[in-house]
């Protein structure tokens, strides 16, 4: 049975500035997506990670279908107008656009979806995170398809030692979206040299080489472009199926004990360690640190299980507190050097224009 999982999320108002969105707007939302999804989705979660709600849908309408799409932008008009009523801070905020046509790509919320001959049984992995863009995935990804040391399946499982195909975005090029498809282990390095800059390159969805199915979808949209000005971070989902053909849960959660660093934080101008929380987590401290969740499901006929929160186990604390400690460490420096993203990748231009202001006042040096 082929099945499609839509994932559809969109920033539309918080309570205390980015935090959390109200009780009022989730249950708005989902009351919609309730009352109005008969005869097109099959089933849904809705869930926040920090200020974003996430709309994860399963149907048999294939991706980018018009009226899965128009749902979930109409449940996001209809929570804007709570969020306007509440005076929470920036109501639709990721509603950039108005015109729909087709789709909600290039309208401002995030996308990925996935259609795929359901397995008996399928267990798949739902991943959210806040203040942070989607090249946070790429080590994850990076670990938990291409190295050994990190997937003792890709050498021990007949099925996984074939090797994945990555499709990998560059999504620093203007003209148009550029992809590059590389397979592990073969290109190893060349992955490498492309997912070490997470600000250009990001992957964009993962396949096993063994049954030519899909692993893993990334929402790659560029809120930057789509606004045509800084309107925050991009703030990605991600879907991982596991097990069989694919890494084991535990391999793709693996990864995410690293708390490596990440663009995000106050302003999103900051490198700041990812911090994997409970479902339904805020954010805190120096609006951060950027946060992942993680929901697991099974799935049958397109029904899913209630989601198992695969970091809510204790050993997630000891990771947690790991990752508090990397984050204040970094925050003692401040602005400086490598705490602060780069010139041209911060979200204010009010640098840029002041080192322009003090362009006339050098002077060349006479001696
Ligand atoms: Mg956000």
């Amino acid at each position: 049975m082929e099945i499609t999982l839509s994932i559809i999320k969109a920033d539309i108002g918080a309570i205390g500035g980015h935090m959390a969105p109200s009780a009022q707007l989730l249950a708005t939302v989902r009351q919609h997506i309730l009352e109005e999804a008969a005869n097109i989705l099959i089933d849904s979660y809705i869930s926040y990670t920090g200020d974003d709600i996430a709309l994860l849908m399963t149907h048999k309408r294939g991706t980018g279908d018009e009226a899965v799409h128009r749902l979930a932008l109409d449940a996001f008009l209809a929570g804007t107008e709570v969020a306007r009523a509440q005076g929470l801070y920036g109501a639709g905020q990721d509603l950039v656009k108005d015109a729909f046509s087709a789709n909600v790509r290039g309208m401002g919320p995030a996308v990925a979806e996935m259609e795929f001959e359901e397995r008996p049984n399928e267990p798949f992995l739902f991943f959210a995170a806040d203040k942070t863009d989607p090249g946070a995935y790429n080590l994850p990804l990076y670990l938990a398809f291409a190295d050994p040391m990190n997937t003792p399946g890709l050498f021990l499982s007949q099925k996984l030692a074939q090797g994945f195909r990555f499709v990998i975005m560059d999504v620093g090029h203007t003209e148009c979206d550029r992809i590059i498809e590389l397979v592990a282990p073969e290109d190893l390095y060349d992955i490498a040299a492309l997912l070490r800059d997470p600000q250009r390159y990001v992957v964009e969805s993962v396949w096993s080489r063994a049954s030519s199915e899909q692993a893993a979808v990334v929402s790659t949209s560029r809120l930057r472009d789509v606004a045509g000005k800084s309107t925050g971070k991009d703030d990605p989902v991600m879907v991982l199926r596991t097990q069989m053909h694919f890494p084991s849960t535990g391999e793709l959660l693996a990864p995410f004990q690293v708390g490596h660093f990440v663009a995000g934080g106050v302003r999103g101008s900051h490198n700041m360690p990812l911090m994997p929380c409970t479902l339904n987590s805020p954010v805190s401290y120096f609006d951060g640190p950027p946060v992942v969740t993680c929901a697991a499901f099974a799935c049958h006929e397109g029904r899913l299980t209630e989601p198992v929160d695969a970091f809510a186990h204790p050993f997630w604390d000891a990771v947690r507190e790991h990752v508090a400690a990397k984050a204040m460490e970094m925050r003692r420096q401040g602005f400086f050097g490598s705490a602060m993203l780069p010139l041209a990748q911060l979200e204010y231009t009010g640098v840029a224009e002041r080192i322009e202001r003090l362009q006339g006042r050098f002077r060349e040096r006479e001696d």
